[in-house]
Parts: structure tokens; C-alpha cells; sequence
């Protein structure tokens, strides 16, 4: 029998985070597994991040799960052991202890792409419109990329960001440079095979205006953010030609996923975990 003591201990840190899905993924994930463990929320102060994940860990946690909006300072925690594509990031959504060092992760990019992949849709070759230049943008840059996307535009309400993110890629991947454009939403002209919403427009039920962008014709329109219903982007996407559209819920999953291996060395299973999670959304 499992005791109390022998579980594993992880958790989720933000501010708000009452809203967090992350505990349920993770204990549909521990039944699939048979890993004890316990995942909780922990609302840190804003000011108090840093000694918010040292008393986790000094009082025996495994892993933590960083969110807004503590991913950048959780980058600069854990800057003795970052991955590689938590330093090209920026920001880290996954902590964990090795030698008594602090690890950080980004596991974002690889979220979507699995999401896209599930979707039946292949980056390899394609033109890919990102918009937006957040954290979560920053976070798909060069996953995108290293998939092997032939164009890769990113536009933004404010310009200058997207265009800062697109200079920070060429400067650290310079190999994709001739891949990688910036400029503003007015500026997303072309055709594109996957244009991917990376903004938080749809939390206030608007999609941002691309003007002169189009979906090229086997096309999939994807929103990060999740809800119960189509997003506002994506009913926008559907009326102006997108063959196939998405939420981000999948990506949730598929990220959760991909720390929850780093955590415990297992790929747990996206699909049952995501129908279960669509099915809970609906019903409120
Ligand atoms: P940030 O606050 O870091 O960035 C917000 C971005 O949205 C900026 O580019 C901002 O532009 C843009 N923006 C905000 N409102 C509007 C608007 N009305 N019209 C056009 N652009 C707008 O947030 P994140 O990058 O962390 O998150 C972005 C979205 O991605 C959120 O909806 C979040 O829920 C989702 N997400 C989903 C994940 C998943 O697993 N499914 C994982 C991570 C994020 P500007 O620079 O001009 O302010």
C-alpha cells in the first residue's frame, strides 16, 4: 500500500491559479502510470516567487509547473540548468532538482507541435503565421522552426515586440534566419498554412484583425486559448477559409505530458486525458 509520505510531491505555481487544470491532468496521468503523487496549487505572492519554489523543494517536492506570471522569473531561477529550449524561450514552465541544482524546462513548443501533429497536420515545409509575441509565443518560436517550417511570420498588436522576438531568433538561430519575419497585425499578408493564435484576444471574445492574411487550401487555424465553445478567432478563421480549426486544450495536455516525463520518465497518454477534459469543459 502506498503511504502518505511515499508519494511524489509536485505542484503548480501562479497567481491567480484556482482556475489551474493542471492538478486533474496530472492524476488522470498518475492513474494511467500507477505513479503515486500529488499535485497541488500554490497562489505564490507576487513578490515571493523565489522563496515560493525553494520551501517546495526544501521541504521535499519533485517538480513544479510555472504560470503566469512567474515563467520568466522562474528562467532566471533556474539559469544553471536550463534546457536548450528553455533558454531559447526565455521562460520556463517546468522546475525540478538534479544534484541540487534547479532544472527548468519549456515544454510549450513541444506541446503544440504534438497538438498540431495529432491534428493531422505536419509543420515540415509549411508556412506558419505566429500571432502575437508573449511568453507563449516566445515559446513556439524555435520548436516551429526546428520542425522544419519553410516561413515562419510573426506580427503583433505592438510591432516592436514581434519584431524583437524575430532579432532574438536570428541572433541565437542563425541557421533559420532567412525563415524568420516580424512586422504588425496589417502586415500578415500571404498565404498561410497554419496560422497559429498566440495572443489572448479570445479572453475577451475578439480575434485580432490580420488583414491580407489568407488560409492556403488544406489550412488549420489554431487558438492557444481553450473554451467550451469555438473561440473568437477560430469562428473568424472558419468564415474567412480555414479548413480546420482548433483550441489550445490539446496543447495543455500535450505540455503537461511532456513534464510529466521529464518528472517521472514515463509518456503518459494525451488522447483519454483530453476527450476527458473536453467532455468536463462542456459541462461547466
Ligand atoms: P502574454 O500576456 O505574455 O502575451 C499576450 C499577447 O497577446 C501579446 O502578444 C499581446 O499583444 C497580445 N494581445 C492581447 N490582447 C490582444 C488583443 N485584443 N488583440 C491583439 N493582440 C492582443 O500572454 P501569453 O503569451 O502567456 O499567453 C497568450 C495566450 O496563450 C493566452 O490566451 C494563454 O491562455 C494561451 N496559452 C495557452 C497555453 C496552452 O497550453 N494551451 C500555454 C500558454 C499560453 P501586445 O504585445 O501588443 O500587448
Amino acid at each position: 500500500m502506498t503511504t502518505p509520505s511515499s508519494k511524489k510531491k509536485f505542484a503548480v505555481v501562479g497567481n491567480p491559479i484556482a482556475h489551474s487544470r493542471s492538478p486533474a491532468i496530472h492524476a488522470q496521468f498518475a492513474m494511467q502510470t500507477g505513479i503515486a503523487l500529488d499535485y497541488d496549487t500554490i497562489c505564490s505572492p507576487l513578490d515571493e516567487f523565489t522563496a515560493t519554489v525553494e520551501g517546495f523543494f526544501n521541504a521535499g517536492g519533485n517538480g513544479l509547473n510555472i504560470t503566469l506570471p512567474f515563467k520568466e522569473q522562474a528562467w532566471a531561477l533556474a539559469a544553471d540548468g536550463l534546457s536548450p529550449r528553455a533558454r531559447l524561450a526565455g521562460a520556463v514552465n517546468t522546475l525540478w532538482m538534479e544534484a541540487g541544482v534547479l532544472q527548468g524546462c519549456n515544454t510549450d513548443g513541444v506541446g503544440l507541435l504534438a497538438d498540431i501533429r495529432r491534428l493531422g497536420f505536419e509543420p515540415a515545409g509549411k508556412s506558419i503565421l505566429l500571432v502575437g509575441a508573449g511568453g507563449a509565443a516566445k515559446g513556439v518560436v524555435y520548436p516551429l522552426l526546428d520542425a522544419g517550417c519553410v516561413a515562419l511570420r510573426v506580427v503583433n498588436r505592438s510591432p516592436q515586440r514581434a519584431l524583437a522576438l524575430c532579432d532574438e531568433a536570428r541572433q541565437h538561430l542563425p541557421q533559420f534566419s532567412e525563415r524568420i519575419s516580424a512586422g504588425a497585425l496589417s502586415e500578415a499578408s500571404g498565404f498561410w498554412d497554419i496560422v497559429i493564435n498566440a495572443t489572448s484576444s479570445s479572453l475577451s471574445s475578439q480575434a485580432p484583425a490580420l488583414p491580407g492574411a489568407r488560409f492556403a487550401n488544406r489550412s488549420l487555424a489554431y487558438d492557444m486559448f481553450y473554451a467550451p465553445q469555438p473561440t473568437a478567432f477560430m469562428a473568424a478563421a472558419g468564415e474567412q477559409g480555414a479548413s480546420h480549426t482548433a483550441d489550445g486544450l490539446g496543447m495543455l495536455v500535450a505540455q503537461a505530458a511532456a513534464s510529466f516525463e521529464i518528472w517521472n520518465g514515463v509518456r503518459p497518454q494525451i488522447e483519454p486525458v483530453l476527450q476527458l477534459l473536453r467532455q468536463q469543459l462542456k459541462t461547466g
